[in-house]
């Protein structure tokens, strides 16, 4: 595997400061693939100087020339997609045809919108007897997980270069080889130097230096509530615009006149697709007590159907952490009927795509985000009691709603606290406002939605 050993500064690689680096392992094998640099708060440094410099001539930019750099940015993705599958499988593990179609497939059409977008958005607007400017608000820190390595950057990066802002890229320290590719997309597309600027490195160093440089106008992060509540409140305490994408747990409610089979069967491919490591995925699924022994069984022999195709978690402490929370359930009461905690290979990070029955609310299985491939079956008496479940955790991401018609998932959907549901098995849209209710975040992404994070008014009078 490619891998470079600098970091994107200002239009070109540079040496890193210091002489620490990242290994990068291939999670279904632990074999490693490859060694980036690990950045130092100098890296950071350099980097928001960049774009720092680089922010007055690209607020100025046309937007519809943003908008023909963001689609040669797409274009160049489109090169490189094959590149970028077999990147992604090595450092995430995903299986290769799942890298295809959705770690390099959902980013190509994320990319293009902005680049249509770009040149279509009204930045400008008239209130009575005001002219309102939407203006970028300046140089972006953009942190960003592993668990979709690509989209997670081009969720951040296309709308901020879209609105005129300028970034640093922080990129988790699992999937850094993808996080190099897109610089190299950039630099190919022509984007101008300092506009986007790429420092690897860890968390804790790397990102932290980022989200409290005084340089840097919003942040903009995706990943743990933990780390989130701390990059919220160094940015708090500095008055810096922030955007926090964080956990979900999110609920699939079948309501007694859907298709049963369709519906378990949809809810179990949406958590098992990328090793359960998505932060919207439907980790509970809520079925009426009438029907609940068949959804169980339904949804047992879908779990067991993935057996070997499943990919690998990220990391071993990854897999450690989703072993453990499959104990938990057990502890607590809950039924395994497909899969469990024991690996089922000596080597790489695999888990069993694990189902739970007899899950209770209240369970840790229940509350807290496992992010591996795990699904907690709950029973549900009538539909307020549903709702009440739905409702009842720190989160808000994400759900689906399953019923007979859309009108009666539509009033069900109405009451969730949560920020996107999907209605009947309803596709992905790019353009949706992606984002959560509650402890799941602060901001959207995607979309028009997405592009307004990285804009603030200035109104003029008549
Ligand atoms: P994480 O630590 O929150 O990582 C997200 C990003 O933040 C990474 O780039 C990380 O760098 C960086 N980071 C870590 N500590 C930081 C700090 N103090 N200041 C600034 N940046 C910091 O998440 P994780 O450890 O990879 O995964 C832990 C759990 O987070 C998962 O089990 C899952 O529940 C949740 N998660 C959620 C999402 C989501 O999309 N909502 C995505 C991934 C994970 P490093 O890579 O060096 O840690
Ligand atoms: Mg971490």
């Amino acid at each position: 595997m490619k891998a470079h050993d600098g970091m994107y500064i200002g239009g070109a690689w540079r040496p890193a400061v210091g002489t620490d680096t990242i290994t990068v392992l291939n999670p279904a094998d632990e074999q490693p693939v490859g060694q980036v640099p690990a950045g130092t708060a100098q890296d950071i440094d350099a980097a928001v100087r960049a774009a720092r410099e680089a922010f007055p001539a690209w607020a100025a930019t046309p937007p519809a020339e943003r908008g023909a750099l963001i689609g040669a940015l797409r274009d160049q993705l489109v090169a490189r997609k094959d590149e970028i599958a077999e990147t992604v499988t090595a450092e995430l593990g995903s299986p290769l045809p799942f890298s295809e179609m959705v770690h390099a497939g959902v980013p190509i059409l994320v990319s293009g919108s902005y680049a249509e977008l770009a040149a279509t958005y009204s930045f400008e607007e008239k209130i009575g007897n005001s002219t309102v400017y939407m203006e970028p608000v300046g140089v972006v820190g953009a942190i960003t997980p592993w668990n979709y390595p690509l989209h997670q950057i081009v969720n951040k990066v296309a709308p901020a270069l879209a609105a005129g802002c300028t970034v640093v890229l922080k990129p988790a320290e699992d999937t850094p080889l993808t996080a190099q590719l897109f610089a190299e997309a950039a630099h190919d597309a022509g984007i101008p130097a300092g506009v986007f600027n790429l420092v690897t490195g860890l968390g804790p160093v790397a990102g932290q230096a980022l989200a409290e440089h005084e340089g840097v106008d919003l942040v903009s992060f995706t990943g743990s509530t933990a780390v989130g509540k701390q990059i919220g409140a160094t940015a708090g305490a500095a008055v810096k615009r922030v955007a926090l994408e964080l956990g979900g747990k999110s609920a699939n409610v079948i309501l007694p006149s859907a298709d049963l089979t369709k519906a378990v069967k949809a809810g179990v491919a949406n958590v098992m697709s990328n090793s359960g490591q998505t932060c919207s995925a439907w980790t509970r699924m809520l079925v009426d007590s009438a029907r609940y022994d068949e959804a169980v069984s339904l949804a047992a022999e879908a779990a067991a159907k993935y057996g070997s195709r499943i990919g690998p978690v990220v990391n071993a402490k990854q897999q450690a952490r989703v072993r453990g929370y499959i104990d938990k359930g057990v502890e607590e009461g809950a039924r395994v009927v497909a899969g469990g905690s024991e690996a089922p290979r000596e080597q790489g990070y695999f888990v069993q795509p694990t189902v739970f029955a007899d899950v209770t609310p209240e369970m840790t299985i229940a509350q807290e985000e496992i992010f591996g491939p795990v699904v907690s079956i709950i029973r549900y008496e009538d539909e307020d009691d549903a709702l009440r479940i739905a409702n009842g955790t720190v989160y808000g991401l994400a759900g689906a709603v399953w019923a007979a018609d859309d009108a009666e998932a539509i009033a069900f959907a109405r009451r969730m606290d949560t920020g996107q549901v999907d209605i009947n098995g309803g596709s992905f849209n790019p353009l949706a406002p992606f984002g959560g209710y509650k402890q799941s975040g602060v901001g959207r992404e995607l979309g028009p939605h997405g592009l307004a994070e990285y804009l603030q008014t200035k109104s003029l009078q008549f």
